[in-house]
């Protein structure tokens, strides 16, 4: 069995041959995207926005066409086809998502062929626990839960509205980046005594778009800042709800 090539970014800014992706920075990261529904339409075009160079696989010619113009590489092809993976180099790879939600055995079929054929991390979208387990059975190296992560970020940022985004460490620690409450305004972070108050460590402070990484405790909080801090969820509540 063969799949279709179409060629290529005018976003990306790149000059492509057919096949694996050739003539890349070799530095750069390789990222692969099989399946562009939503969620991987998605994740295809924020990497290809980054500057990464992604190639995206569909069975569905149409929604192939519809990314063409956006991704690096665009195929239309049944990645559970071994011969069809081996014939992109797929192994060549450094990333691959698993974007195939509703048809659980072409989920977990690719997810174990990738792995076979040696890519280094595949990463796969599961609809529910069951199908999670499955995919970390055959090999995936990291499963996600796009609908019910996104559910409870809606949920956390409805009942403190200050969240503006948190990274889940371990099942008790976060890192979270938090708009700079009234309280906090025009005092330094000695005056504000986070870690003993709080018992939470402030990583960096944003303002605008500059990003101060390390901020000691002379610097001052203005209105808008944002600061980015981990610690306990419980700690980094009792800081929420301030
Ligand atoms: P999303 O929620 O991300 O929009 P979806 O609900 O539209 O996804 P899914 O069943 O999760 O649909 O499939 C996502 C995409 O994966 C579809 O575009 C589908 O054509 C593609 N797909 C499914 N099976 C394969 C396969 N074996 N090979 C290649 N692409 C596939």
């Amino acid at each position: 069995m063969g799949y279709n090539a179409y060629i290529f970014s005018p976003f990306c800014g790149l000059t492509l041959s057919c096949g694996p992706m050739g003539g890349m920075p070799v530095e750069k990261k390789q990222f692969a995207v099989i399946g562009l529904g939503r969620f991987g339409k998605s994740v295809g075009q924020t990497l290809c926005n980054m500057g990464y160079d992604v190639l995206g696989v569909d069975r569905n010619g149409e929604r192939v066409q519809e990314m063409v113009e956006v991704l690096t590489h665009a195929v239309e092809a049944d990645a559970t086809e071994e011969n069809v993976l081996r014939s992109l180099g797929i192994r060549n790879f450094d990333v691959v998502v698993v974007a195939i939600g509703k048809d659980l055995q072409a989920s977990i079929l690719v997810t174990l062929l990738l792995k076979e054929l040696g890519v280094g991390y595949v990463l796969a979208k599961a609809q529910d626990p069951l199908h999670g387990k499955v995919l970390h059975k055959v090999g995936a190296d990291r499963v996600i839960y796009p609908e019910r992560d996104m559910g409870i970020r809606v949920a956390r940022h409805l009942v403190a509205a200050n969240i503006v985004d948190y990274i889940d460490l371990a099942p008790n620690y976060s890192i979270v980046e938090i708009t700079a409450p009234k309280e906090f305004v025009g005092k330094n972070l000695r005056q504000l005594e986070l870690r003993s108050r709080y018992r939470v460590n402030v990583l960096a402070l944003k303002r605008g778009k500059k990003i101060h990484i390390s901020p000691g405790a002379q610097d001052f909080l203005e209105r808008g800042d944002i600061l980015v801090v981990m610690g306990e969820n419980d700690d980094i509540r009792r800081l929420e709800q301030q």
